[in-house]
């Protein structure tokens, strides 16, 4: 008889979306006059720039003749989009990555979720609290934790990094010492993000403990200060302890388009074998390859005009980003991020639970963010606003909640 994978029954229902959605349509049908204005977004909303469209449109019709038509791509990406990564995310920030230490994906979300396939199913894994949920949800997916624990919202072998205003919302090394580490920085919910000194000393401890880490930098575009790092190969030693993740979703709006890639440095060996070696043979067994079009619309990131518009619509989310810190901090709140993310993390006033100023915003502001606490149970107390709104928008819904 066929049997399924109880570790997916492990797995919680994930009720944070929807029940937002649904307290938010109910509350537009009890009150159809109000103007809701959603900054709980998670997801980009300007339009593809220019130099993408282009660059989509000519490999569209590349595609329609048989001297330039392309079929399957290469497993691990085209070698111009490699280049290009190579050359602009890494040699011109003095990091020593090569292309073939570069594996194209569909985004950081597949590369976040299947990486833990190359490891052992002993290994002992931590993780930021709160925190991207694909991270723990992949490993309990795959058996290499416990069960959920309700009391405490989390699971049972899974060593769980606080990072609450206490330490600046920063991971501390954990009493027990991990195998995986899982970082995001700058962080999705709580916008924190990492100095390159603190950054170094996690890096000199995997080193030392010979644990690896899997940094996602999906919002290394929204750094606006010098000393944050935007790879984790800005740090001495990375090459052998740390893979890194990285998307064009946020940067470049590709949220539906779908682009992203994953780092692995060939001197990262563990068990005396090249992670390299592991992640090109799964890569190669399991993914199709990003499409051409799709891999010529990534290299159009990295052109002049490209990167000039891309710049333009990330000053726009972080002008907004800038609206909501400083419009929420002169009201009287404590807020942080939204100085190198596009979140800004608020500390419920009051002690009001996560969810209770969700429905106080709703009802007497009528703005919509994301409870904290959807995070992971270090959240609690906390609210996440995103700057991806529009500009009009997320004023109108800061002078309301200043209105308050
Ligand atoms: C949005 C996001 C990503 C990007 O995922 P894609 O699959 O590339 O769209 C990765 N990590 C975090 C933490 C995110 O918030």
């Amino acid at each position: 008889m066929v049997t399924v994978n109880k570790n997916y029954l492990k797995l919680p229902g994930s009720y944070l979306f929807s029940t937002i959605a649904k307290k938010v349509a109910a509350y537009q049908r009890e009150h159809p006059r109000e103007r809701i204005i959603r900054l709980g977004i998670g997801d980009v909303t300007q339009p593809l720039a220019p130099a993408i469209i282009d660059s989509l449109h000519k490999a569209v019709d590349e595609m329609a003749h048989a001297e330039t038509f392309r079929g399957y791509a290469p497993d691990l990406g085209y070698d111009f989009l490699r280049n290009a990564i190579a050359a602009n995310d890494y040699e011109a920030r003095g990091c020593r990555i090569s292309p073939e230490e570069i594996f194209v994906s569909d985004g950081a979300k597949s590369d976040s979720g299947n990486i833990q396939e190359i490891f052992g199913i002993d290994n002992k894994v931590a993780v930021c609290d709160p925190v991207y949920p694909v991270y723990v949800d992949t490993n309990v997916m795959a058996g290499r934790t416990g069960e959920y624990n309700p009391a405490h919202e989390n699971f049972d072998n899974v060593i769980y990094m606080p990072c609450r205003e206490e330490n600046g919302f920063l991971p501390e090394f954990p009493k027990e010492t991990p195998d995986l580490i899982y970082l995001c920085f700058p962080n999705n919910p709580s916008g924190a993000a990492i100095t390159k000194e603190r950054l170094q000393e996690w890096v000199d401890y995997a080193n030392k403990t010979g644990a690896v880490i899997i940094y996602d930098a999906a919002y290394e575009a929204y750094i606006t200060e010098e000393n944050i790092p935007h790879s984790i190969y800005e740090c001495e030693g990375a090459r052998t302890c740390a893979i890194e993740l990285r998307s064009f979703s946020k940067n470049a709006g590709f949220t539906g388009v779908r682009l992203g890639f994953t780092v692995v440095p060939k001197e990262l060996v563990r068990d005396g074998v090249t992670l390299h070696s592991l992640w090109a043979r799964r890569h190669g067994t399991k993914f199709n390859g990003a499409p051409y079009i799709v891999q010529r619309a990534g290299e159009a990131v990295y052109s002049q005009e490209g990167k000039a518009q891309l710049k333009t619509q990330i000053d726009y989310y972080m002008r907004n980003a800038k609206v909501i810190y400083e419009g929420l901090k002169n009201a009287g709140y404590s807020v942080s991020g939204g100085v190198n993310a596009p979140y800004i993390w608020l500390k419920t006033p009051d002690n009001m639970t996560s969810w209770e100023f969700f429905d106080y915003l709703l009802d007497k502001a009528h703005v919509v963010g994301t409870p904290g606490s959807g995070f992971g149970a270090q959240g609690e107390g906390f609210f996440r606003l995103t700057a991806f709104g529009t500009y009009e928008n997320t004023v109108e819904a800061i002078e309301r909640m200043a209105a308050l």
